[in-house]
C-alpha cells in the first residue's frame, strides 16, 4: 500500500470513534447537547459526510461555566509545579497521538499533511513551554519607595472563554488554552464550527493527563449561540479570541454588560516588501512560502506582495513561475502542499475575489481558477500583477492561496502603501541594506515584522496585532498579562508613622 494510501486508510480508522457523534466535553465527561441537537461537519476534499456534532446552545454554556468555575477552585489553588506536570503529560499525550490529530485535521480543514504533521508537533511544544513558565506564573517585583516596599504579585483572572478559528485549529487552540491553564485559569473552549475533530481530540487528552475535573470544558456549536452566550457569561472572566475583525468587534459589544477582558488575535492583510538589492532567490522563496503555505489560511500569511519599481516584472515572474510548480491535492497525498479550502462557503468567497480582480483592472498572472479535475474546495495559487493598493484585491482579507503585487517606488512610498490598510499584523521586509531595514521595520505599522525572513514563532518572543488585527500579545510572558490579575501589597518599613489630621 502506498503511503497515500495508508494515510487515507488510517485516516478512516481514526473517524470512527466519531460514528456516534462529536461530543461536548464538560465536567471531565463527553455529553451530547442538552437538546440533543447535531449539526454535521462534511470533508472540504470530497464534500462527504464525516461526523455529526453536538450542536451546543445556551444551556450547555451555562452547564460548563458552572463546571469551569469549580474546576477553578482546584486548579488555582495547586501548587505552579504540580500543574507543570499536568501539562507536561498534555504535551506527551499529544505527542503519542500526534498521528491521528494530524490525519483528522486534515480531513475536517482541507490542510496538507505536510504542514499538519507539524502543526500536531507545536501543540505538544505549546503545552511544554507554558508548563515550565507555570512555576513562575505567580511571580512579581518588589518596588521600594523610601520607607515603603511594594510587592506585586499575579493571579488567575478565573474561568476564561477560549473561542477559536478554523485556520490550523488544533495548534491555535494549544496556543491559547496551554497559557490560561499555566496561569492557573480554568476553561471552556468553543471551538470553530467548520473542524471540530482535533478539539475533542484535545479534550480527551487534558482529561486523561490528570487534569481535574471541570478545568477544560469543551462545547461545539455555532457562533451566534454557544460562542454569544460564552463571551455573556458572567462566571467567564475573559475571552481569548481568534478570528475575524469583525467577530472580535461583535464580541466587545456582547461582553460589554459583564465588563469581559478580551484578548483579540484577528484578521491581517500583511505586506511583504521587496527591495531591488535583495537576496531576490530567497526573497522569492519566502514569498511564496507565506502566502501558499497552510492554503493561504493563514492570518500571517503574506498577501500584499510589495515590489520596488525596477524589479517589479522580473520579481514577479519569479513568484508566477514557482506558483505555478506547486501541487494542489489530496491533503493526504504526502506530495500535496495546497489542500482544499475549509468550505464550500469560504471556497466561494476566495474565487469571487477572480472576478473582483478582473474588474478593477488587475491582471492574473498564474492561478485564478478552481481546480478543474477535483471534486472538493480545491483553489489555484493564484498571483494578481498590475495592482494598486485601492483595489479591493489589495484591501480585503481573501484568506486564500492569492497574492496581489503592487508596484512601489522609492522607500517612503514602501512604507505609505504598506501601511494603507485597516490591518496591523504582521510585516515581512526584504533588502541588504541595514540602515533601511531598521529605518522601515520601525515605521510599519504591524504588531510583528520579520526582516529577510518568513514567518519563524519564537514562543518568548511577543505575537499579535495592531489596528483591526487584534488587541494584547501572547507569548512568553505577555500571555499571562492577559490571564491574570496583578495585586499591589504595600508595605511599611519600620518606623513610619502615618500624618496626623486632628490637633
Ligand atoms: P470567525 O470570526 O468567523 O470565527 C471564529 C470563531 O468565532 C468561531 O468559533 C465562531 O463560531 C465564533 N463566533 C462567530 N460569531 C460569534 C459571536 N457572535 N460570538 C462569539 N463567537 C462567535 O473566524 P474564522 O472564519 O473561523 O477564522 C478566520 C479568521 O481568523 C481570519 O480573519 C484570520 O485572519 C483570523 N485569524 C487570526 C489569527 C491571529 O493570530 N491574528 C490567527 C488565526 C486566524
Amino acid at each position: 500500500m502506498s503511503t497515500f494510501e495508508q494515510n487515507k486508510a488510517d485516516a478512516a480508522g481514526f473517524l470512527k470513534q466519531f460514528e456516534h457523534g462529536v461530543m461536548n466535553y464538560i465536567d471531565g465527561e463527553q455529553k451530547p447537547a442538552l437538546d440533543g441537537t447535531w449539526f454535521d461537519t462534511d470533508s472540504p476534499v470530497d464534500l462527504k459526510f464525516l461526523a455529526k456534532v453536538a450542536r451546543g446552545k445556551e444551556q450547555d454554556i451555562d452547564l460548563a461555566a458552572a463546571a469551569a468555575a469549580r474546576g477553578f477552585k482546584v486548579w488555582s489553588a495547586m501548587d505552579g509545579k504540580q500543574r507543570q506536570k499536568i501539562l507536561h503529560a498534555i504535551a506527551d499525550g499529544i505527542v503519542a497521538r500526534a498521528r491521528e490529530i494530524a490525519l483528522l485535521e486534515c480531513i475536517d480543514t482541507g490542510q496538507s499533511l505536510k504542514f499538519m504533521a507539524k502543526a500536531a508537533l507545536r501543540g505538544a511544544e505549546n503545552f511544554r513551554f507554558f508548563a515550565d513558565k507555570a512555576v513562575e506564573a505567580q511571580d512579581g517585583q518588589s518596588l521600594y519607595l523610601a520607607g515603603q516596599v511594594n510587592i506585586t504579585k499575579r493571579y488567575p483572572i478565573g474561568p476564561v472563554g477560549v473561542i477559536t478559528p478554523w485556520n490550523t485549529p488544533f495548534m491555535l487552540s494549544t496556543w491559547k488554552i496551554a497559557p490560561a491553564l499555566a496561569a492557573g485559569c480554568s476553561i471552556v473552549h468553543k471551538p470553530a464550527e467548520f473542524s471540530p475533530l482535533t478539539a475533542n481530540l484535545l479534550a480527551q487528552i487534558a482529561n486523561e493527563a490528570g487534569l481535574p475535573k471541570g478545568v477544560w470544558n469543551l462545547v461545539n456549536g455555532m457562533g451566534e449561540d454557544a460562542g454569544k452566550r460564552l463571551t455573556e457569561h458572567p462566571l467567564i472572566k475573559a475571552i481569548a479570541f481568534v478570528g475575524e475583525s469583525s467577530t472580535g468587534s461583535l464580541i466587545q459589544k456582547q461582553g460589554a454588560d459583564t465588563l469581559k477582558r478580551a484578548h483579540f488575535e484577528l484578521g491581517g492583510k500583511n505586506p511583504i516588501l521587496v527591495f531591488a538589492d535583495a537576496d531576490l532567490e530567497k526573497a522569492a522563496d519566502a514569498a511564496v512560502f507565506m502566502i501558499y503555505s497552510l492554503n493561504g489560511e493563514r492570518c500571517t500569511s503574506s498577501s500584499r506582495l510589495l515590489v520596488e519599481e525596477s524589479i517589479y516584472e522580473h520579481f514577479c515572474t519569479m513568484v508566477a513561475d514557482r506558483a505555478n510548480n506547486i501541487k494542489v491535492g489530496h491533503p493526504l497525498d504526502p506530495e500535496t502542499v495546497i489542500g482544499p479550502l475549509v468550505h464550500p462557503e469560504h471556497e466561494a468567497k476566495v474565487l469571487s475575489y477572480f472576478e473582483t480582480a478582473k474588474a478593477e483592472g488587475a491582471s492574473i498572472a498564474a492561478g485564478g481558477k478552481k481546480v478543474a479535475n477535483l471534486n472538493g474546495c480545491f483553489v489555484q495559487p493564484t498571483l494578481f500583477t498590475q495592482a494598486h493598493n485601492k483595489m479591493r484585491i489589495a484591501q480585503e482579507e481573501i484568506f486564500g492561496p492569492v497574492l496581489t503585487a503592487i508596484p512601489f517606488k522609492d522607500d517612503e512610498d514602501a512604507v505609505a502603501i504598506a501601511n494603507d490598510v485597516e490591518y496591523g499584523l504582521a510585516g515581512y521586509l526584504w533588502s541588504q541594506n541595514v540602515e533601511r531595514c531598521w529605518k522601515i521595520a520601525d515605521q510599519l505599522e504591524a504588531g510583528m515584522v520579520w526582516v529577510n525572513s518568513e514567518n519563524s514563532r519564537h514562543l518568548p518572543a511577543p505575537f499579535g496585532g495592531v489596528k483591526a488585527s487584534g488587541i494584547g500579545r501572547d507569548g512568553g510572558d505577555w500571555s499571562f498579562e492577559f490571564y491574570m490579575e496583578t495585586k499591589n501589597i504595600s508595605f511599611a518599613m519600620a518606623g513610619h508613622t502615618p500624618p496626623k489630621l486632628d490637633k
